[in-house]
This record gives structure tokens, sequence and C-alpha cells, in this order.
């Protein structure tokens, strides 16, 4: 099969021909439809992140949002079947279920995890073999469409859930790329006001259609504008998807009594916060790594019964992977883009 490979880091992707693996008993070959792009791949491409540092090693195939079609299953697998279109839960496929985090339902943080895409190989790739457990079916979902929940869509979909939004919350959503559609639904369907924050009108605009009930050029005195569309109570939520040293800083000074801050953009930084800012108004502040298994299920059966739109707004052939990833890198795509092989 053709795949897109990291040799070095740093340089192009290189289009190979490589084996498709024979699934195992407890495996599945799926015919991939469509990857998602996700910052992060531009990271790993780099070498900003490293394969190594999830048990890795190079070339490997990049692209942790896949979904495609069952081509195989191996004889012991019972949950899917050939002709099933599933969606691949790339981060969970590979966690240890020994370690502690494993155990106690936390397997979103395995200390021995070795994700797709990340320390095995992904889906910039015709076919992937994967343990059967790591797929869900997406029925009638259409895969481009849908492919980026696995990382985008449920990393932001924990978020909202850690932070228990409700009704009379106000969220806002810092950043307005594909984490942050994504996010702007999600915090609508749970009945919050939501307000999207970004430089770009085009994004903000976007986040508009998506539902934002209100919008902010994040070059125009953001904190300030908070303060007045919550009429000087501050927001009860802010989601930083960026990650940023400004985002962070203007995020914790959104927030109002109680407020709840989740850190979900993995940028420079650095997050500072003097303990004053934290105690005054009693703040939250939580970490977000991707979600578990379960997120995504329930996220993908939202999505099923049409609360979730799709956010893909352009797709790339396999062999233009590296021209996705550079306008990725530039902040270039509308909400995501897809490689379809
Ligand atoms: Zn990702
Ligand atoms: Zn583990």
């Amino acid at each position: 099969m053709k795949a897109m490979r990291v040799h070095e880091y740093g340089k192009p992707l290189k289009l190979d021909e490589v084996e498709v693996k024979k699934p195992g008993p407890k495996e599945a070959l799926v015919k991939i439809e469509a990857c998602g792009v996700c910052h992060t791949d531009v990271h790993l491409a780099e070498g900003a992140l490293k394969t190594e540092y999830f048990g890795g090693k190079r070339p490997w195939i990049l692209g942790h949002e896949i979904a495609g079609n069952v081509v195989e299953a191996g004889s012991e697998v019972t949950d899917v079947n050939v002709g099933d279109t599933v969606l691949v839960d790339a981060w969970t496929a590979y966690t240890c279920g020994t370690c502690m985090p494993c155990r106690t339902g936390v397997e979103n943080c395995c200390i021995n995890n070795t994700p797709i895409g990340f320390g095995k190989d992904g889906g910039y790739a015709e076919y992937i073999t994967v343990p059967a457990k790591a797929l869900i079916k997406i029925e009638k979902l259409r895969p481009q469409d849908f492919a980026s929940l696995a990382c985008g869509g449920v990393t932001v979909f924990r978020a909202l859930r850690k932070a228990a939004v409700t009704p009379s919350d106000t969220v806002v959503v810092y950043g307005a790329g594909g984490l942050g559609m994504f996010a702007v639904q999600l915090a609508k369907l749970m009945g919050s006001t939501v307000i999207a924050v970004s430089r770009s009108a085009e994004k903000l605009e976007m986040a508009k259609k998506f539902g934002a009930d209100h919008v902010i050029d994040a070059s125009k005195d953001p904190v300030n504008e908070v303060w007045k569309l919550t009429n000087g109570r501050g927001a009860n939520v802010v989601l930083d998807l960026v990650g940023l040293e400004q985002t962070l800083e203007n995020g914790l000074k959104m927030l109002g009594v109680l407020g709840r801050f989740l850190v979900v953009g993995v940028g420079p930084g650095p997050l500072k916060c003097l303990p004053d800012t934290a105690v005054n108004f009693e703040l939250t502040i939580s970490g977000v790594k991707v979600g578990t298994h379960k997120d995504l299920v329930d996220l993908v059966e939202l999505a099923k019964k049409g609360f979730v739109k799709p956010v893909t707004t352009q797709t790339f052939k396999l062999e233009e992977a590296n021209e996705a990833l550079e306008k990725v890198k530039k902040g270039e795509i509308l909400g995501r883009c897809v490689i379809k092989p």
C-alpha cells in the first residue's frame, strides 16, 4: 500500500510503498477513507514531539484521526464485521491496561501508551491494521466528515465534561480552529452561552455559523470584552485551545468566581498564575489529554443523533499530505482538513 512516512524530522514526508499487515486474531484491517490532519501532526513531523517518546521508531506513518471500512477481521473479533464503517480510537488503541491510570478509568493518561500515529503507524495510508477493540461503528456518518472526532472532537468534549458545563454557564472558546468549531457546538448542546475568541475574522464567522452567541477579535482586549458581555460576572468556563502565554494569561483573567479553566492546546506557554488569582475567585485549573474510549463512544453517539455537525472544509490526496501539513501549520485551514487516500 501507499503511505506517507516521516523519515527525518523537519523534512517532508515521503510517499513509500509499505506492506499491509495481516490482522491477528483480535485485530481488524481497515481500508482508510479519511484521516484528519491535526496540528499535533505538524509537531510530530517537525520533531517538536518525537515518535521515540511514544515508543515508536522512524520511519513511521503519521495520522491519528482515522475512519474507514473494515475489510478483514481476525478470527476472535466479534464486535465489528467486514463492511462496517468505523472510527479508530487512535489514542487508546494501545494503552497497556495494567498501569494505575488504565486501571482507574483514565486510560487516556496511560503511562505506557503507544498511540496510533504517534508511537505506531497511523492513517496517512491506504490501510491500517488495528486492535478491533479500538474500533467504533459510525454507521451512516461519512468518514471524511467525522474522522476528526477521534482527536479534535473528543478532546474538547472531555474538556467540557470535566468543566461540568450547565445551561447557566458562559463558556469562552479561545481559539477557533477545528477544535474550536467542535467546542462551540458541544458547549451549545450543553445549553451554555458561548463566546468564541480568535484573531481571524473568517474563523469567527464560522464559529457564529456553528452557534456561537458572541465572537471577539482576540487582538482587541478580549478580557475586557468578556467581562462586558457577562455583565461584570466573568466567564464560568474558559477552554484554552491555543496554549500561548498571552492566551493562557487572558483566559485566566476572563473567569469570574468558581471559574473553570481548561488547558487543552499544547503551545509553548508558559502558564503563569499568581496564587492570588486562583485563591480570590476559587478557580479550578484542569488539563485535558485527548479523551477516554468512553468519551469517544459517547461523542460518536451524539454525532449519530445529528447533534454534531462536520467541521471538515477541505480534502487532500495522500500524496498531498505535506501541502496539508503546511497549511495547517500556517493556520490557513478553516475547521479541519482531511487526507483521503
Ligand atoms: Zn490530534
Ligand atoms: Zn496503561
